[in-house]
């Protein structure tokens, strides 16, 4: 698998030193859509109930050139398992995620994270103990399941960063720690992204971005001030989705086509957000942006597909397995411009 059979294989660090990493995201949005995880509460119950389909997602994900397998541990926290009364499950929900994820990672020579997020009890200091426990029990999965590191993601709040970056810290394990930028993009405790990342590099954080939230062209400001602002490597994934400066997250974005159909809530968030999707294209130009800006662990988060994953590889200069089937429209029976195609079809073209 390794490039390096006679030494152990490099670590998120070791490869971010040679070049960008990239790492899938979106488990929960896209497992959604294919009706096996329930928009809402968003609780990864499918590790469980369709562990195969989690495994394939995995799959799909590297062979569109992930270099890193996340655990599906995203919201399978305490609080969530709570919510939906199924507490009982903590516990086996995680090894399970860490299981299958870990299966992959082997089988394809990538890199296994494990997972926390925001554990939404976080209200201030005095909500630090309950948050600490959270993070803990997680963490100690992930590390007894080997994990290569630890990412904390999609946090609104410094302080519950701070609090994620020291437990993932303590555990002896790599921290990448990506918050989260609503409508107003500062911390919901005061400070700007940038400000909080740094405070996050001086905690100990070694990657630290921005991820969820906010699609690419909304994003890419927040992370030219983040990369000026710390010397460590700095993540960006954004949501595959066309926001705005008037609509500057998806949660804030509104369709006022006449046929959008009723909207849960009136809002395009989280299940109807598929008219406002990027197209692959438009992954490929943010990447090479973000990658111009000195980012360099990329991937996209909700609403992310393979084929936004490949085009984040490729315009990389990466070749993934998936680039096998990567479009070449010169064989188009009608676009196409193959010299064996038929004339007749060539002028109808316009007509398609
Ligand atoms: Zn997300």
């Amino acid at each position: 698998m390794s490039e390096h059979n006679d030494r152990p294989r490099d670590g998120l660090l070791e490869r971010l030193e040679r070049g960008p990493v990239i790492c899938a995201e979106g488990y929960l949005f896209e497992l959604e859509r294919r009706g096996y995880l329930q928009a809402g509460g968003f609780v990864p119950e499918v590790v469980l109930d369709h562990p195969d389909k989690v495994t394939e997602l995995h799959r799909e994900f590297v062979h569109a050139g992930s270099d890193v397998v996340e655990a599906f541990t995203y919201y399978a926290h305490r609080e969530k398992l709570r919510l939906i009364g199924k507490e009982q499950l903590l516990e086996q929900i995680n090894r399970q995620a860490l299981g299958i994820a870990k299966e992959v990672a082997a089988e394809s020579g990538t890199l296994l994270a494990g997972n926390v997020c925001n554990t939404n009890v976080y209200i201030g200091k005095e909500s630090n103990a309950a948050v600490r426990r959270m993070f803990a029990e997680q963490v100690g999965w992930a590390a007894e399941a080997g994990v290569d590191f630890v990412i904390a993601e999609t946090i609104a709040w410094l302080g519950e960063a701070l609090i994620a970056t020291e437990v993932v810290k303590e555990a002896g394990l790599p921290a990448v720690v990506t918050l989260a930028a609503h409508q107003d993009p500062a911390m919901r405790d005061g400070v700007s992204p940038a400000e909080a990342c740094r405070r996050l590099e001086a905690a100990g954080a070694d990657v630290v971005g921005l991820n969820c939230a906010r699609g690419p062209w909304t994003m890419l400001p927040l992370l030219e001030e983040i990369r000026a602002a710390v010397s460590v490597p700095v993540a960006a994934l954004p949501v595959p989705y066309r926001t705005t400066e008037e609509h500057p997250s998806f949660q804030s974005l509104e369709d006022d086509d006449p046929h959008r159909g009723d909207l849960p809530q009136g809002r395009p968030f989280p299940t109807a957000l598929d008219p406002f999707t990027c197209s692959r294209y438009e992954i490929a130009d943010f990447t090479r942006r973000a990658h111009e800006l000195g980012v360099n662990y990329l991937g996209v988060c909700c609403g992310a597909a393979p084929h936004h994953i490949r085009a984040m590889a490729e315009a990389l200069g990466r070749t993934p397995p998936a680039s096998r089937s990567s479009a070449d429209m010169s064989k188009h029976y009608a676009l196409g411009t193959d010299a064996s195609l038929k004339s007749e079809n060539q002028e109808y073209a316009e007509k398609l």
